[in-house]
């Protein structure tokens, strides 16, 4: 069975990098018809919180990468870390280190005043030391002395590390507490992960974690070290670039699914395609598709990615965010409200959920200004006696449907001798504040008849006082 696990460091949000991690495990997990795991590596206590725990499992939710197993939390696994590293103890594996904090500050010193690599020298390593009371002792693993260390990384192909250039590495604290690569070492063999994929940060530990699972005499799992994803300034994407965190998108009308598109293709292609379903994704990911170069995160692309989804996603799922976003800008709307004209007008024009909603505030509360341009073109003393006509033949109207406002609409422009557009054109306006929006008499139909007439009373006090000769 392909297991492979998702192990983030619960220390802040879910970033994009993470969050591409995990859908690297999640999409490979689902391919092979294997299981996905969420190990939260919470041993940090200082920098892990419970906020971060939360926001991490609310980010993948809202991305839809679901597991099969977990969350497993390190903390709650304590124990069975202090039992595999007795364990290594007695089978020789591993040893108690006295040397204080000044002895290896000294050897470090030494090391690098004779340009060496700084590294420990085993100087306890075959003492067969026992913890005592009053001295604290860590325990370090001894790494073979003898040998190579060799894998062959899916994105970074062969790579070999001589035991030489590694020391023992420190796997139990002073205090007891066990260090992230045992920690790691005994979930990877514990949960039958197979294939790890993470971070190529992580791909120097990975020599070290081969040797301790060879001493546990686990299976060695498969490894994918992914490249880091860099700002577009070419330095490893944070915040100074601006959003990284996953729920910042979600905020700022971003699609799930479109983020999740966005990333898979930050660090693998398929040909030259650039939208996937979800199930082209699963369908085609392959572990050897992989970047070996790093990406730059891209807003414009993101952006683009995103319109593609709002344009061509079923209608009805983008009018269920629309109203998510209203309720939660606590605009309230009838239920009857034809979503579906106006959603799918804007939606053709805008980049995100946010500003489709913008666009269409105008139908759920009194805009504040018009849009300039329009006001400049069409807000002007020729439209005054279309408006007034419109006003009053509107304030008159009974039966409020598309029909009969077009009807009225007729009637001005044949009654004035204008063309359509130079009675249509100031409603749109006076109604909508802009000079784009659903046929005219829908909107208008849309909007109601006291928001429409207050709306174009307010039009020709407009003109009147930005007009008064
Ligand atoms: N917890 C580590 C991190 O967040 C990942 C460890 C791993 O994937 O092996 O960087």
């Amino acid at each position: 069975m392909i297991k492979t696990r998702f192990a983030p460091s619960p220390t802040g949000v879910l970033h994009v990098g993470g969050a591409r991690t995990a859908l690297f495990c999640w999409l490979y997990s689902k391919q092979v018809d294997g299981r996905f795991v969420l190990r939260i590596e919470d041993t940090d206590l200082e920098r892990s919180t419970a906020e971060s725990v939360q926001a991490i499992l609310d980010a993948m939710q809202w991305l839809g990468l679901d597991y099969d197993e977990g969350p497993y939390y390190q903390t709650q696994r304590f124990d069975r870390y202090l039992e595999v590293i007795k364990q290594l103890i007695e089978q020789g594996h591993a040893y108690y280190c006295e040397c204080s904090r000044e002895r290896l500050d000294d050897l470090r010193e030494q090391q690098m005043a004779a340009k060496q690599k700084p590294r420990y020298d085993g100087c306890c390593r075959d003492l067969g030391l026992q913890p005592e009371a009053d001295r604290p002792v860590v325990v370090r693993f001894k790494n073979p002395r003898q040998g190579v260390v060799n894998f062959n990384d899916h994105v970074k192909g062969d790579i070999s590390v001589s035991n030489s250039e590694l020391d023992d590495l420190i796997i139990a604290r002073s205090d007891g507490s066990p260090t992230y690569n045992l920690s790691v070492v005994v979930d990877d063999m514990d949960m039958g992960i197979t294939h790890v994929l993470r971070g190529d940060d992580h791909v120097n530990n990975t020599p070290r974690q081969i040797n301790i699972l060879k001493a546990l005499a686990a299976p060695v799992p498969e490894y994918a070290h992914v490249p880091m994803i860099l700002g577009d300034d070419g330095k490893r994407l944070s915040k100074r670039h601006g959003a990284v965190g996953v729920m910042e998108y979600a905020a700022a009308g971003y699609l799930p699914e479109a983020l999740l598109n966005y990333l898979v293709r930050l660090g693998w292609s398929h040909g030259d395609q650039e939208i996937f379903t979800l199930q082209e994704m699963i369908d085609y990911f392959s572990l050897d598709g992989l970047n070996k170069s790093a990406s730059s995160f891209n807003t414009d692309k993101l952006k683009w990615v995103n319109q593609q989804y709002l344009m061509n996603l079923p209608l009805e799922r983008i009018v269920d965010l629309v109203r998510q976003r209203l309720d939660l800008l606590e605009l309230a709307y009838d239920d009857d409200f034809e979503f579906a004209t106006v959603v799918d007008l804007y939606r053709q024009r805008v980049f995100t959920i946010n500003e489709l909603v913008d666009s269409m505030l105008y139908c759920f509360q009194d805009f504040a200004a018009y849009d300039e341009k329009a006001a400049q073109k069409v807000l002007k003393p020729p439209a005054l006696e279309p408006l007034q006509r419109l006003l009053d033949l509107l304030a008159e109207l009974d039966t409020w449907n598309a029909e009969s406002i077009h009807a009225i609409v007729a009637r001005v422009t044949e009654e004035l001798e204008v063309g359509m557009g130079k009675v249509g054109q100031p409603l749109r306006v006076a109604v909508t504040g802009g000079s784009f929006s659903p046929p005219i008499d829908q909107t208008v139909e849309l909007l109601g008849k006291d928001r429409s007439i207050d709306r174009i009373r307010r039009a020709i006090e407009f003109i009147s006082t930005n007009h008064a000769s």
